[in-house]
């Protein structure tokens, strides 16, 4: 039945068209980025609108294999050559969306929620594509391509699903990290899954240099976000969304972005619901940077008229601490056709807007409080009417970034005053002493 649907590799510069199962990143003929481009005459003959909603509906929760996945579960809509067999999947996707109650009260809003992205194998939203890239893999190894291992230079986060997925497979596979930049979680990841870990004394750009060279040698497959498979799979997260509004759209998408891949995905997703008649309304994208690591904003304050690559400072919102990022042309795309707005964040506002929220039950990466601090500015400055529906995209596990938590509660992150850190109280073993505190610490918290 798969067969019936088709996609290819499309250069967006100049259209020219490759096989999925080609050795490719960019076009041969002009060097830019391809995107995977579906047959959507096909898709529409096949199925209605409400036919293909409800194919999707009737697919989550299953264990059907591959479509209990939320990638899988609209695969073709994502890649449809991928034989059930080849696909390696963990269920990945169907993250649930988090009813942000309080937080949103905070802000007179009561539409607010949150799309746990996190809440994923490896603990951030990149499984979503890493699933498909790997899938891909292993079905080109099967019809007789010669691979022999995938690589990545990552800020922590692609290369754990990297190694996950490969491990997986038994496939092997080779990340370039930057040393010192990432946190202990995304860099032991990599190493329990078996991959090959190599720590480049660079940064995020600077390891993507080295990986594209090394990646010229056919044999080594290269998985970073240039790679538009990823970005297919990354692009259930638009149908996903919808799906759990019962097809709704919502009014506004906040989402953090280094590199840009996933707001392209984002965009892209919401464009192909678009044509083929699924939703017929088109929500707004905001896109979130570290004032820090911010050449998009500087780009959108131009009017994307033009774009520089900087080199970025550090920020605690490490796995977007990206001058160049490699999707700007689609993320420009992508904005300009949803009504796109770039908002940024200092660490301060970031770290605050994390631990805000984290006293309403969230547990955000710092990521996620680039998002969350872009809404509250939003909000505040009446760009995002109180009553709008908004989905802040939360793209990470706030476990994956202890570091970050406990420095914020210490107090101990440098021009970050922790206004909202929660220290543990040091008390002796003594009755009196811990109802005392214990008054101490009711009373204020009802002040
Ligand atoms: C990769 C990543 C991002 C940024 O996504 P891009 O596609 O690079 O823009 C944001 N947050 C987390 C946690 C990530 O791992
Ligand atoms: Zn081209």
């Amino acid at each position: 039945m798969s067969e019936r649907y088709h996609a290819v590799f499309k250069c967006i510069g100049c259209g020219e068209t490759y096989p999925l199962d080609e050795i490719i990143y960019r076009c041969r003929k002009c060097n830019e980025l391809l995107e995977v481009h579906h047959d959507l005459e096909m898709l529409r003959d096949a199925r209605s609108a409400s036919d293909w909603r409800a194919l999707f509906d009737s697919r989550v929760g299953t264990t059907q294999w591959p479509y209990g996945s939320g990638v899988w579960g609209k695969k073709e809509f994502v890649c449809p050559e991928v034989d059930g067999e080849n696909v390696i999947s963990m269920f990945e996707g169907n993250t649930n969306l988090f009813w942000a109650k309080r937080f949103g009260e905070m802000l007179g809003m009561k539409d607010l929620w949150v799309k746990m992205c996190g809440n994923s194998h490896t603990g951030s939203f990149k499984d979503l594509g890493m699933t498909v890239l790997v899938s891909m893999v292993n079905e080109m190894i099967r019809r007789g391509k010669k691979i022999d291992a995938v690589a990545c230079a990552s800020t922590g986060d692609t290369s754990a699903a990297l190694a996950a997925y490969c491990a997986y497979a038994g496939i092997p596979s080779i990340v370039f990290l930057p040393a010192n930049k990432i946190s202990t979680a995304q860099l032991v990841q990599p190493m329990a899954n078996g991959a090959i870990v190599l720590s480049l004394d660079t940064n995020f750009d600077g390891c993507m240099k080295v990986v594209q060279e090394i990646t010229k040698d056919n044999t080594i497959y290269l998985a970073n976000s240039m790679n538009s498979l990823r970005v297919e799979g990354q692009k259930s997260i638009s149908v996903e969304l919808v799906q759990q509004f019962n097809w709704e759209v919502p009014d506004y998408i906040i989402i953090p972005g280094g590199n840009l891949g996933n707001v392209s995905a984002l965009g892209k997703g919401f464009s192909m619901m678009l044509e083929l008649g699924i939703i017929s309304k088109k929500p707004t994208i905001v896109l979130a940077q570290a004032q820090n690591a911010n050449p998009l904003y500087q780009s959108y304050l131009k009017g994307f008229k033009e774009f520089a690559p900087m080199v970025p400072q550090k920020t605690l919102a490490s796995a977007i601490q990206i001058g160049d990022p490699v999707s700007v042309r689609k993320a420009i795309a992508a904005l300009q056709s949803f009504n796109g707005i770039v908002e940024q964040a200092s660490e301060e506002e970031l770290a605050d807007a994390a631990a805000l929220a984290d006293r309403t039950g969230m547990f955000n990466c710092p990521h996620t409080g680039v998002a969350l601090a872009v809404l509250v500015k939003l909000v505040k400055g009446g760009v995002i009417p109180k009553d709008a529906r908004t989905i802040v995209i939360s793209t990470a596990h706030g476990l994956k970034f202890s570091e970050f938590k406990v420095g914020y509660h210490e107090g101990t992150i440098p021009g970050v005053s922790s206004r909202y850190a929660n220290k543990p109280l040091l008390l002796p073993p003594d009755t009196d002493k811990v109802r005392e505190a214990l008054a101490k610490e009711l009373a204020a918290r009802k002040a």
